[in-house]
């Protein structure tokens, strides 16, 4: 099986924890930035790390750039860089392209020319941590669209000893508990007769407003 291949342009903050990240896992990563000292500095981190403007389309190409799978852009405040990179990108037939948006208008203008991902880790990261802050019960959540998430909350004692059926949470709430966690084992798909315990990690699905009315049954 082919090795993936991964390119991420921009070495900031963001970019530079890709490429650690990425090297970490044993992944082939050419990292490229503008900035001579950054590329410097991931030298000896990335497979290859090398000088360029990326806006420069000759510059891209003669890097054998769509030969990548996977390009991250990670060009952070520099947004016009970072639109003209993306779509120079994506003409040259790369594949994958993830992008770092700083705001919602550049978000808008990424998906407009084609980019295939769309990051926007500073905000995020703010709404998952409000919502860990104020939901005690929550531990991590991922949005699946504006109104559906995927939650891992913890079974309060309000729980304990319950069974699903007991519960009726998919008729109550219209939520569905796809596993649940205890300590090492993790039960996928449980059976309405599966036995919830205090301190279990349900990891349950559902419309946001619906998995809200059940965490505040939790309290
Ligand atoms: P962060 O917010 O993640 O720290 P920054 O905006 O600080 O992001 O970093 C973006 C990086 O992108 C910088 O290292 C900068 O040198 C690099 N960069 C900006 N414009 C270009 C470009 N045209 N080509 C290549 N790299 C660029």
């Amino acid at each position: 099986m082919n090795r993936k291949e991964f390119a991420v342009i921009g070495l900031g903050r963001f970019g530079g924890s890709m490429v650690k990240a990425l090297s970490d896992e044993g992944v082939e990563v050419l990292a490229i930035d503008n900035d001579v000292e950054k590329v410097n500095q991931f030298a000896h981190i990335a497979s290859h790390a090398v000088v360029g403007d990326t806006t420069d389309e000759a510059v891209l190409k003669s890097l054998g750039i769509r030969n990548f799978d996977h390009v991250i852009v990670a060009i952070g405040d520099n947004i016009q860089a970072s639109i003209l990179t993306t779509l120079i990108l994506k003409e040259l037939g790369v594949k994958k392209v993830t992008v770092k948006a700083t705001n919602d208008y550049h978000e808008k203008v990424l998906k407009k020319i084609g980019a295939d991902q769309v990051v926007h880790p500073e905000r995020d990261m703010g709404r998952r941590i409000a919502h860990n802050i104020v939901s005690n019960n929550v531990l991590d959540y991922l949005e699946l669209s504006d109104e559906h998430s995927i939650v891992e909350i913890v079974a309060s004692r309000r729980l304990d000893g319950f069974t699903l059926i007991d519960l009726d949470i998919r008729a109550k709430y219209g939520i569905n508990i796809v596993a649940i966690k205890r300590g090492r084992e993790i039960i996928v798909s449980p059976q309405a007769t599966d036995v919830i315990l205090k301190g279990d990690i349900l990891i349950v699905i559902g419309a946001d407003k619906d998995i809200n009315r059940f965490e505040k049954k939790l309290v």
